[in-house]
């Protein structure tokens, strides 16, 4: 806005410049119209009267009878009498006089003149010399005689100009005296004046005419140019812009991928994202939704700059997952609004599909602000690039925690593996010991699976395990965790349990997997039995493996005892309060159940 203030302002200036100058001009020129033409005319009458004099002094001389003796003597004859008489009313001449040498007039169309003397300077310098005198002056009318006075009063005029020549009368290079001739040339002058006027105004009209167009076309190209120049500036600038802009984008992108990249939950991801797209996509509000692992819904992950994110979101609800491609709200003349932007107020949005080794996990939806949609239009590509950069990350994360899962968990039963086991335990024992808080190991077996086996097949035997897997799976709480060790044998890890509790939750673990049904094509496979041992933290072993020697002894203890029941480590079967708390058979009904298994 500054930079159009200034503009006008120059070229407002510029205008009052060139209209000042043109005023200046206009006024020069008519002082010249009015100042030039006088001395001109003037100068060009004296050039043509003195040429005209000088032929009346020869016509003079060549008519008169005897020049030197008129000149020398005074002497005429009545025919030079005549001729001199006649001579003014057969030129423009009113008045004329004949001097003698030494300038005393000796005849005169004004008879008083006769006989007085010329006596100025210039008569003896110049006439004597053979050079003529001009003189001019602006006389009033009245005072000048020989004129028609009546005539001259007609015009109006009260002044007229006279001009006075002397020529020099030489024969044979004697100089014998000269001649004046008056003549008004008032009306000449003022002809050739009023010519010379029209002219120069006609002329300087003209002048100022072409120079007005030549400085318009003039001033009129440099702002064509000056436009120009700052139409290619501001361009010039524009890219420059667009280039810092560009520049701005890679560096951040780079940075988002880096950041990204080494992220290692997709929490972490997702805050890093929110971070990012609210500092590289300021003009759009955004949230980014992850499918959820029934894959039904979509589950609301993050959101930034003021956005805010659903809890779930169903698939068919968005037309970007719907399409597999990028959705663009307020792009086209006919829109369709997503489930998931309601309520809408008409603000223009992206859906990008977050695509992962070639399968949608999420979707990421961003909402131009109010007030800033054109720039929301134009990052749509910038957009894009962060979307895709966000799809690669997940996928990575994705691909890292399927890795970390293949390394820590049982591809049969998908439980946790020994290895993890072991490790898990540690850190339990390590935090109770900080904090004195009781652990509870609960080592299960499954009691005659080669038989199992033997009698259903393997596949079979595998189906029984995956179902013996899942019970003991629902068994456990929070930070409790259920780990496959090897072949029929498992494990659970069960943080702050008391003793009491931990054989409570032992002897539902055994219930639950005696009321385990497996369906195996046409029959439904016999139930199947597991013994259970049972060891606490700290009392039987402050080392992992200790423990889980504890455990297993105890479990052995139950196979000993005939299976299908808990044991505790080093305390025998467990007591019959607790058994009938927990609904357990008595050491009498365990007998009767291996004789039935055997
Ligand atoms: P006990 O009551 O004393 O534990 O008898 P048992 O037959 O269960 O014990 P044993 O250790 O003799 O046999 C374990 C059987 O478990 C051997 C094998 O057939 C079976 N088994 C181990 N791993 C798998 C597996 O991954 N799948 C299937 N189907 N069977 C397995
Ligand atoms: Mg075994
Ligand atoms: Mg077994």
């Amino acid at each position: 806005m500054k930079q159009i203030d200034k503009t006008g302002q120059t070229s407002g200036l510029k205008i009052a410049g060139i209209s000042l100058m043109l005023m200046m001009l206009t006024a020069l020129a008519g002082w010249g119209i009015y100042a030039i033409p006088a001395p001109v005319v003037d100068r060009m009458l004296e050039s043509d009267l003195r040429l005209r004099a000088s032929q009346l002094n020869q016509h003079i001389a060549s008519h008169l009878h005897d020049v030197e003796a008129t000149f020398k003597h005074a002497i005429m004859d009545d025919h030079d009498q005549e001729f001199l008489e006649l001579l003014p009313e057969t030129s423009e001449i009113y008045r004329f006089k004949l001097f003698d040498r030494n300038g005393r007039v000796f005849w005169s169309t004004r008879a008083p003149d006769v006989g007085t003397t010329n006596t100025k300077p210039y008569f003896q310098e110049i006439l004597a010399t053979g050079g003529s005198y001009y003189k001019h002056e602006e006389k009033p009318i009245a005072e000048v005689s020989g004129l028609n006075h009546e005539v001259m009063a007609g015009s109006g005029k009260k002044t007229c100009h006279v001009a006075e020549i002397y020529t020099p009368v030489v024969i044979d290079g004697e100089f014998l005296g000269a001649i004046a001739f008056y003549s008004d040339i008032t009306p000449q002058r003022d002809l050739f004046i009023t010519r010379v006027r029209w002219s120069l105004a006609v002329l300087s009209g003209v002048s100022l005419l072409a120079l007005t167009a030549v400085i318009l076309v003039i001033y009129r190209t440099n702002r064509r140019q000056v436009r120009d120049l700052r139409a290619r500036a501001a361009k010039e600038r524009e890219l420059m812009d667009d280039q810092l802009r560009l520049a701005r984008e890679v560096r951040l992108l780079g940075e988002l991928n880096e950041w990204l990249q080494s992220s290692r939950s997709l929490d972490e991801l997702f805050d890093m994202v929110s971070r990012f797209m609210t500092h590289i996509l300021p003009e759009a509000e955004g949230s980014v939704y992850v499918y959820s692992n029934s894959r039904d819904v979509l589950d609301g992950c993050a959101s930034w700059n003021e956005g805010s994110h659903k809890a779930h979101i169903h698939p068919e609800g968005c037309w970007g997952l719907r399409r597999g491609r990028t959705y663009e709200f307020g792009a086209s003349e006919i829109d369709f609004i997503c489930e998931h932007a309601e309520p809408h107020d008409g603000r223009p949005y992206f859906c990008f599909p977050i695509l992962a080794h070639g399968e949608t996990v999420g979707l990421l939806h961003l909402r131009a602000h109010d007030g800033r949609e054109e720039a929301f239009h134009d990052s749509k590509k910038l957009a894009q690039l962060c979307a895709e950069q966000v799809s690669m990350a997940i996928a990575n994360v994705r691909m890292r925690d399927q890795l970390h899962d293949q390394s820590v968990r049982d591809p049969l039963t998908g439980l946790f593996n020994r290895r993890h086991m072991t490790e898990t335990l540690r850190k339990s024992i390590n935090r109770s010991q900080q904090n004195g808080s009781p652990i509870s190991l609960i080592a299960v077996d499954v009691d005659h699976f080669k038989k199992f086996n033997d009698t259903h097949g393997h596949d079979a035997g595998d189906m029984v395990l995956r179902a013996v897997g899942s019970a003991l799976e629902q068994g456990c709480d929070r930070d409790e965790i259920a780990c496959r060790i090897g072949g029929e044998e498992f494990m659970l890890i069960l943080p702050d349990n008391t003793p009491d509790d931990a054989m409570t939750r032992a002897e539902q673990v055994r219930q639950a997997v005696e009321g385990i049904s497996v369906r195996y094509g046409e029959k439904s496979l016999p139930r199947i039995t597991i013994s259970v041992g049972v060891a606490h933290y700290p009392a039987h072993g402050v080392m992992p493996q200790d423990l889980m020697r504890s455990a297993d002894d105890a479990l052995y203890a139950a196979k000993d005892k005939g299976r299908n029941q808990v044991q505790v480590a080093n305390f025998g079967a467990i007591s019959a309060s607790t058994a009938e708390l927990s609904g357990q058979k008595t050491p009498e009904t365990k007998g009767a159940r291996k004789s039935a298994a055997t």
